[in-house]
């Protein structure tokens, strides 16, 4: 484990005074695989072909594009459970009412739009200009897969937090003073074996059409998005079999996505409790965390935000799926919109209470 740095004070002075945490404990090495039932892990040890299977079949029916219509009463019956955060934002802002408000964005699928190719899943300029308001208003951090250079080149904003490759590489906002304000790498002893595997995946992987493997720092990520899906089952066992050799690293997957990691016990979650405690909010009950995201990976927050109480999870989603999110929404233009009603809120909410205060 290291932890280079303390999480200081932001440099823009907008974000709350934080205190320096002490790390959350990071179990050992070879810790639980999935811990809500939702996000799979693969057991490469043991799991044989039919587990691989199995996952190819998980895959495909959770890629959006390859579900059917769900019947309008089916989906009428999930939006009742986890309705629109559009639709519920007054019954929102009334029970955030004098908390704080701290805000989890997902990247890909949230922010952005999934697309073909993960090098060019570009944000908009809006959605870039609507989260610098959200940040000069709500402390902000950005909760990705993606390793954080990448995620960084994409979003271009110092003044967030970071918590890339699944939040086993988080950073806080960039100071003029410091530039490593915070620095909190709970798998960074994996560091070359990842590097290693990342190379012997993209040997193994070049024979099949459209395959990408992606490096990103603390897991590997092998994108299915443009492999013909009767190729899916012999990639996977391809990749799977690499990691019979790391009995260190796991496989799990997301949407069109294998992926490899530190079998470690940390996750999006616990990287939100980690920056929840960074800033001082560990046992507050004045917080109100949101976090908004499209990725099973993300219903590790999601499942953190509904077993405390506090906040809520927002999950991104056309159709409906199982999740711990409270809310949802459709798609990144609606949590664009959500976020710009957001901002204006806290706008005329300070607005209203400066003219109290000059009276
Ligand atoms: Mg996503």
């Amino acid at each position: 484990m290291s932890r280079k740095g303390a999480l200081t004070a932001s440099n823009s002075g907008r974000f709350p005074a934080v205190v320096a945490p002490k790390p959350p404990a990071v179990p050992g090495n070879l810790a639980a695989s999935s811990s809500n039932g939702l996000f799979t892990a693969i057991e490469v040890n043991g799991g044989g072909d039919a587990k691989i299977r199995a996952w190819v079949e998980s895959m495909r029916a959770s890629s959006p594009t390859q579900k059917t219509t769900p019947l309008p009463g089916d989906h009428r019956a999930w939006m009742t459970q986890h309705p629109s955060a559009l639709d519920m934002f007054e019954q929102i802002t009334k029970v955030s009412k004098g908390k704080k408000i701290v805000m989890f964005l997902d990247y890909d699928g949230t922010l952005s739009p999934i697309v073909d190719n993960p090098d060019a899943a570009y944000m908009s300029d809006a959605m870039r200009a609507t989260v610098r308001n959200l940040a000069s208003y709500f402390p902000t951090a950005i909760v990705t897969g993606r390793c954080i250079d990448k995620v960084f080149s994409f979003v271009q904003l110092a003044e967030l937090y970071y918590a890339g490759s699944h939040g086993m590489d988080i950073k806080g906002p960039e100071s003029k003073k410091d530039r490593e304000n915070i620095v909190f790498q709970p798998a960074k002893e994996f560091l070359p074996m990842i590097e290693e595997v990342y190379k012997i995946l993209v040997v193994k992987t070049s024979s099949t059409p459209g395959v990408l493997v992606e490096n990103n720092k603390f897991c590997v990520s092998v994108h299915f998005r443009c492999v013909d899906d009767k190729k899916w089952e012999k990639l996977a066992k391809r990749v799977a079999s690499v990691l019979e050799e790391y009995p260190k690293l796991r496989l799990t997957h997301g949407r069109k996505v294998l992926e490899v990691r530190p079998a470690i016990a940390w996750d999006k979650g616990k990287a939100l409790n980690f920056l929840l405690q960074s800033l001082g909010y560990a046992n507050s009950n004045t917080v109100c965390p949101v976090y908004i995201g499209d990725d099973k990976t993300d219903e590790d927050a999601f499942k953190v935000l509904k077993e405390s109480g506090k906040g809520f999870g927002i999950v991104v989603s056309k159709v409906p799926r199982d999740t711990h999110a409270t809310y949802s929404l459709q798609e990144p233009s609606e949590v664009m919109h959500f976020l710009h009603r957001l901002v204006e809120w806290k706008r005329q909410t300070h607005k209203g209470s400066q003219e109290i205060r000059r009276r």
